[in-house]
């Protein structure tokens, strides 16, 4: 088992970060700070890295995921989309990804790029992430291969029933754990889970929590993935509009919260989205009991 699965799999509560690739040298430079940051300060399973459906940020993904596999060696999972792609394509990444020892793959089909028919888009011979699963599995080498899912469903498929046939498949082609879309309502993270064990889905689940950092950013994120933003939340939040301190803080509160909420409904693994951020993670932390102890002198 990889050390990435093994921490979703531990009876304690673990918690994962999400990064996406920086412009730039200078970014780069920010980013890796930001997560050393969060490292200092509190336990990370790991750390995941966004990639660009369609390639467009595939050398900032490779230097980040590298970057950060230097230092965490075993601990870095490395987002993959496969719409638009081919297994050319797709094998040049895997192969660079084999020698340098990263062997954590997340895989996604990505959202079809703007002006790609359906067609075009699996032209290469991948339709759906299922596609890419079956083709990691079939390459091998991977000690983990982790796959999405939607507890509120999929935009594109809107029969509840008909997604989970369709995220049942990615599981049973040998998707290890999957990583939930953001969402803010435990109870819709209740029904998800009641809906894949009807469907006997028996793969660890990590539920995606994105601390809010803007409120318009965010729902324009909630409007292009399907995801509910609670009035409770909105109204939370705007009243800091003009308080950044106060925003985060508050931030922090609706974020641990959630998380509260949903160790009580078992969940042992949290996949937070950072943002490429450490202040308000930190905060999280601190609210949960996360932060690590300052060694003895
Ligand atoms: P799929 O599992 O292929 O599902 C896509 C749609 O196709 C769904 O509606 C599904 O129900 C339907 N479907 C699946 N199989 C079938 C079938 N056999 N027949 C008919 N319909 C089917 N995007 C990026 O570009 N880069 C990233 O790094 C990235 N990281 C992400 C990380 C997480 C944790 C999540 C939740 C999403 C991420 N995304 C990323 C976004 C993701 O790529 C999009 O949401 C995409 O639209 C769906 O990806 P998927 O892997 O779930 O695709």
């Amino acid at each position: 088992m990889s050390l990435v699965t093994e921490s979703i799999r531990s009876p304690g509560l673990t918690a994962s970060i999400e990064l996406f690739p920086p412009k730039g040298e200078k970014a780069a430079g920010r980013v890796l700070r930001e997560v050393e940051e969060i490292q200092a300060g509190m336990e990370v399973a790991f750390t995941s890295v966004t990639y660009g459906a369609g390639g467009s940020t595939q050398d900032g993904t490779l230097e980040l995921v590298l970057a950060l596999a230097q230092r965490h060696p075993g601990r870095v999972v490395a987002h993959l989309t496969c719409v638009g792609a081919g297994e050319g394509d797709l094998g040049a990444l895997l192969a660079l990804y084999l020698k340098s020892g990263m062997r954590d793959i997340l895989a996604l089909r990505g959202d079809l790029p703007e002006g790609m028919t359906p067609e075009q888009a699996a032209a290469g011979g991948f339709r759906h992430a299922v596609d890419l699963v079956r083709y990691l599995r079939k390459l091998g080498g991977f000690a983990s291969v982790g796959v999405a899912c939607f507890p509120e469903g999929h935009p594109e498929t809107p029969d509840l029933a008909a997604h989970l046939a369709h995220f049942a498949e990615k599981a049973e082609a040998g998707g290890d754990y999957a990583v939930s879309q953001f969402f803010f309502e435990a109870h819709l993270w209740e029904r998800f889970l009641e809906a894949c064990e009807r469907r006997r889905i028996g793969i660890p689940l990590a539920p995606g929590i994105m601390p809010v950092r803007d409120l318009e950013q965010l729902l324009r994120f909630a409007a292009r993935c399907g995801a509910t933003v609670p009035k409770s939340v909105v109204n939370a939040l705007a009243r800091y509009k003009d308080d950044p301190e106060g925003f985060k803080e508050r931030s922090a509160d609706l974020a641990a919260g959630q998380v509260e909420r949903l160790k009580a409904l078992g969940v042992r693994h949290v996949h937070i989205y950072s943002l490429n951020k450490s202040d308000i993670i930190l905060k999280i932390a601190d609210r949960l009991g996360w932060r690590k102890k300052a060694p003895a002198k």
